[in-house]
């Protein structure tokens, strides 16, 4: 079989560039390898080790399988699979489905929280964080919910259930994330996500509030020096939220909604009328207006009237349609600064569209149910998937010779079939070897066929 390149520009192996040590698939794998060996076993004695159940897990995500079941089936059947499996991901003995099901289900989520510490240590390290210091050596943090299992019959003794005790009674997960953005960059670096579940609360705000403290309680524990800026929506801005990240000394810059924040928009109003709220505007090369006013020091409500907070409205006008934005923050406000703080409220939709979007519906499958399981099992398998994910955008950000295989697609989700159609039809030696094949587009000149037995 002689696989075409796709592109036109022929491309030499010998032109490709190297793969880098640390922050490249092998580099990153093992590194989260390491951090799962400590996790302890609940069961012993199983013929199976939990590193290698763990491992088995995320190469589902990695490759982006639609189901287990699909994954067994090639596994079964296929002795490159097996072969794959250990030069790739390190796997020893792969479980089948029920197996893998069997032996996540009673890990504690929390536990693969090490794994997310040591890609983004790496990241550091390679410095390849560098280019996302955003304002006075902060990163940007970009933190949301989204809904992640929806089922109207499977439930856990985790999942929220919505309308309770009536006929229509259904199950949920969500998971809250926190992502490092830049406005100026594609790519974005994912956190442990946190899980919401029933012991939440019983309302979506309560839900994700509480799901919000925890997440940034342990942000700032794993990440003691990390100076960060966290936007958010206008759920966010409210003062017992705004007082726990002044305690873990988190900067902000949050949506506000006249609707929501009626005594602030007043006091902006008061401002206003006695000419106390500095504002300019400008019309940049392609004829769109842009318009920033802006007051210091007001309270955020009258709940917590000691709670100060600076307060930008930005405005946009372009083909005669105005489009209004509001945030309060704590980062004091100048002529100077506006449009800065401007561009990072508004790239907080990069959760939305990098993020979300990206796991719903390029590949990574965040919404489908590989399985329910008794205990942690669906919470597992989402955290698994954003770890995927996580590096993923590593070696998007980091390593060009991923970058040169990732170049030959249009779609991530084509270079993902790409992946799986060679992990299962040829003996592949190790991931510098995948990637070079993809990145030349021609994989039968490099690599081993599987055993034609038809
Ligand atoms: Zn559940």
């Amino acid at each position: 079989m002689v696989l075409r390149p796709r592109c036109r520009e022929p491309v030499s192996l010998s032109s490709l560039p190297p793969l880098r040590k640390h922050l490249s698939t092998p580099g990153l794998l093992e590194s989260i390898r390491l951090s799962f060996a400590p996790i302890p076993d609940p069961r012993s004695g199983c013929p199976i080790p939990l590193v290698d159940a763990l491992m088995s897990g995320l190469a589902v995500f990695s490759l982006k399988y639609p189901s287990l079941l699909k994954f067994d089936e090639a596994y079964q059947n296929e002795e490159v699979i097996r072969a794959n499996l250990k030069s790739l991901y390190g796997v020893e003995h792969a479980p089948c489905d029920t197996q893998l099901r069997t032996r996540l289900d009673p890990i504690d989520p929390e536990s693969l929280r090490p794994a997310f510490a040591a890609v983004h240590r790496q990241l550091q390290r390679g410095k390849a964080l560098e280019d996302y210091t955003y304002w006075e050596g902060h990163y940007l943090v970009s933190i949301d919910g989204t809904g992640q299992y929806a089922s109207s019959a499977i439930r856990c003794p985790e999942c929220c259930i919505r309308n309770e005790g009536k006929a229509n009674e259904s199950y949920y997960h969500q998971l809250l994330a926190a992502v490092i953005i830049h406005p100026d960059l594609k790519t974005v670096l994912p956190f442990m996500p946190e899980a919401i579940t029933r012991a939440d609360g019983a309302c979506k705000n309560d839900c994700e509030r509480n799901a919000a403290k925890r997440l940034l309680s342990h942000l700032r524990e794993d990440h003691p020096k990390l100076k960060m800026i966290v936007v958010e929506d206008s759920l966010a801005s409210n003062g017992p939220h705004i007082k726990l990240l002044e305690s873990l000394d988190i900067r902000y810059i949050l949506g506000v909604k006249p609707g929501d924040h009626e005594a602030l928009f007043e006091a902006v109003q008061e401002r206003l009328c006695t000419d106390q709220c500095p504002e300019y505007s400008h019309i940049d090369e392609h004829g769109v207006e842009h318009g920033y006013r802006w007051v210091n020091g007001l309270s955020l409500n009258k709940a917590h009237p000691e709670q100060k907070v600076n307060f930008l409205e930005y405005w946009e006008i372009k083909n005669g349609q105005e489009k209004i934005w509001t945030w309060i923050t704590d980062i004091p406000l100048t002529q100077d600064n506006v449009e800065a703080i401007m561009r990072a409220g508004r790239a907080r939709w990069k959760i939305e569209n990098e993020t979300f979007n990206t796991l719903k519906n390029q590949g990574y499958h965040l919404e489908h149910n590989y399985g329910h399981g008794k205990k942690h099992l669906s919470t597992v398998f989402a955290t698994l998937t954003v770890l995927a994910f996580l590096v993923d955008q590593v070696q998007e950000l980091s390593c060009r010779l991923f970058q040169a295989a990732r170049a030959r697609f249009r779609s991530r989700t084509s270079l993902w079939e790409r992946l799986r159609a060679l992990f299962t039809d040829f003996f592949i030696p190790d991931w510098k070897t995948l990637w070079e094949v993809i990145a030349i587009g021609h994989a039968a000149s490099v690599l081993t066929p599987k055993p034609n037995t038809s």
